[in-house]
């Protein structure tokens, strides 16, 4: 008779690697950079000098990078700048976070430096404001989609600029190859915003985003904060920012900003609403023990903060990574709320990945931790269908890469199309998708299979 080994009850002793979350980054680790070697912790830690100190041309970051990546890096992020859709501003913070040893893998490096050498052409059905926001846009610098919330885009500058912002159509300073739309950055162009909205009754939930609430100053944080908690039916208020993941330091030196801020999260508890912060890591390696830190200035002052990440390829497309973000983030009490397929953005095409993908780290990540810290993988349906749990297609052709999604509560009848990446395909599928005849009809077999047809498109 064979005997059955009973293995003790409970879980085996955790492995080393469960506890790397755990690890942050600490010390004056910006002073392996040489142009940072000097520099001493109150210096980096201040936030005046890390806005001083972002680059703000390619040639200021490759006078920064100098001796630490050789002249076919520079050559081929030079040309990669060239091609690039958006204006360049990286923080000393994130310069410092990247590994220069190995600068092509990078996970930091490929989300804010384009190469030429990685330039993939766009998918030929990508459009600019691929959201559609301008569609849903009453007046300008609020974006009204969804029934009861609306988004707010108060500014168009950021701390830095994100190769793959979606809003790449609006933010930041024109560059050779994009005229930005000239969107509301004043106090003064904000007063339609506050009467669209307090004229609006079922608004009941404020994303204030843009650009980036870091970019706001105190003073208008307070205005903006107080305007819109004095709405009755305004209940649910965000301040959006990408500020802890770029420049966590502001929170532990620039006091201003975190009282007026703190001052409007404190006014809407006390009138039973709800005040919280958005923010924005796609890369554990951004977390470090300066955002503990400021995680813990902010916990401890009654701020709540959620995350959204941006599923990118080579930065956080493996389910190893994506669970180290989680983990990381909730043990600096971040809240994991959204991971978004890549939006459909023009000269980005070697970030974005396929739904499957999505699909397949979603699988992973869910069990792994707290359920209220499991985010929700999305597609944000182009043609302004919102956020669509990433499961909830009508319809996913794998081969052709071309998703068709419905959205009942926010544009009901209507059919919204998402297409993977042409390099996610097979050579034979990317063809086809050379030869616009044969893209219409891939297109026009998705929605029959979809129960859709092309005249019921967003
Ligand atoms: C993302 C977004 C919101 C907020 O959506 P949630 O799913 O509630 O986070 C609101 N309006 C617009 C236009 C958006 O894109
Ligand atoms: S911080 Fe946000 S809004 Fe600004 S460039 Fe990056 S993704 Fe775009």
């Amino acid at each position: 008779m064979i005997e059955l080994e009973t293995p003790p009850p409970g879980q085996p002793p955790a492995s080393p690697a469960s506890f790397e979350h755990r690890r942050l980054r600490d010390g004056t680790f910006w002073q392996t950079v040489p142009r940072y070697a000097g520099v001493d912790e109150a210096t980096f830690l201040d936030h005046v000098w890390q806005g001083r100190n972002s680059v703000k041309t390619p040639e200021e970051l490759f006078a920064t990078i100098e001796g630490l990546v050789d002249e076919t890096f520079i050559a081929d992020a030079r040309e990669g700048f060239e091609l690039a859709p958006m204006a360049v501003r990286v923080s000393p913070y994130l310069i410092a976070a990247i590994d220069w040893s190995q600068p092509y893998n990078d996970p930091i490096r490929r989300q804010f430096i384009p190469l030429r050498s990685t330039a993939r052409s766009d998918h030929p059905r990508l459009t600019f404001d691929s959201l559609h926001e301008q569609q849903d846009s009453p007046v300008p610098g609020l974006i009204h989609r969804y029934a009861d919330k609306v988004l707010f885009l108060p500014t168009q500058t950021c701390p830095v600029y994100c190769r793959f912002c979606t809003r790449s159509y609006v933010i930041g300073p024109d560059t050779e190859s994009v005229d930005k739309l000239a969107l509301g950055k004043t106090p003064d162009a904000w007063g339609p915003v506050f009467d669209y909205i307090a004229a609006h009754p079922e608004i009941e939930d404020v994303v204030i985003s843009g650009g980036d609430t870091y970019q706001l100053a105190p003073k208008n944080i307070t205005l903006i904060g107080n305007a819109l908690l004095a709405i009755p039916h305004v209940r649910r208020m965000r301040f959006a920012t990408k500020g802890l993941a770029v420049m966590p330091m502001k929170i532990l030196t620039d006091p201003a900003w975190v009282d007026a801020l703190v001052g409007v999260v404190d006014r809407g508890r006390a009138i039973g609403k709800e005040v919280v912060v958005h923010t924005h890591f796609n890369h554990p390696n951004e977390i470090t023990a300066i955002t503990a830190r400021a995680m813990a200035v902010l916990f401890e002052r009654g701020v709540y903060v959620r995350n959204q990440t941006v599923l990118m390829r080579g930065v956080n497309d493996d389910a190893a990574t994506m669970l180290l973000l989680v983990k990381r983030l909730e043990y600096v009490n971040i809240h994991p709320y959204y991971v978004y397929v890549h939006d459909l953005v023009s000269g980005v095409e070697d970030l974005r990945t396929s739904v499957q993908t999505a699909l397949d780290i979603e699988k992973t990540v869910r069990g792994a931790t707290a359920g209220y810290n499991t985010p929700t993988f999305v597609c944000d349906a182009p043609g302004g269908g919102g956020k669509r749990d990433v499961h909830s297609f009508e319809w996913y052709d794998r081969e052709t890469g071309v998703s068709v999604w419905t959205a009942p509560s926010v544009k009901p009848g209507k059919y919204f199309l998402y297409f993977d990446p042409l390099n996610a395909l097979e050579p034979r599928m990317q063809a086809r998708w050379a030869v616009p005849e044969l893209q219409d009809r891939m297109i026009a077999d998705a929605l029959a299979h979809a129960g859709g047809t092309v005249a019921a498109l967003a």
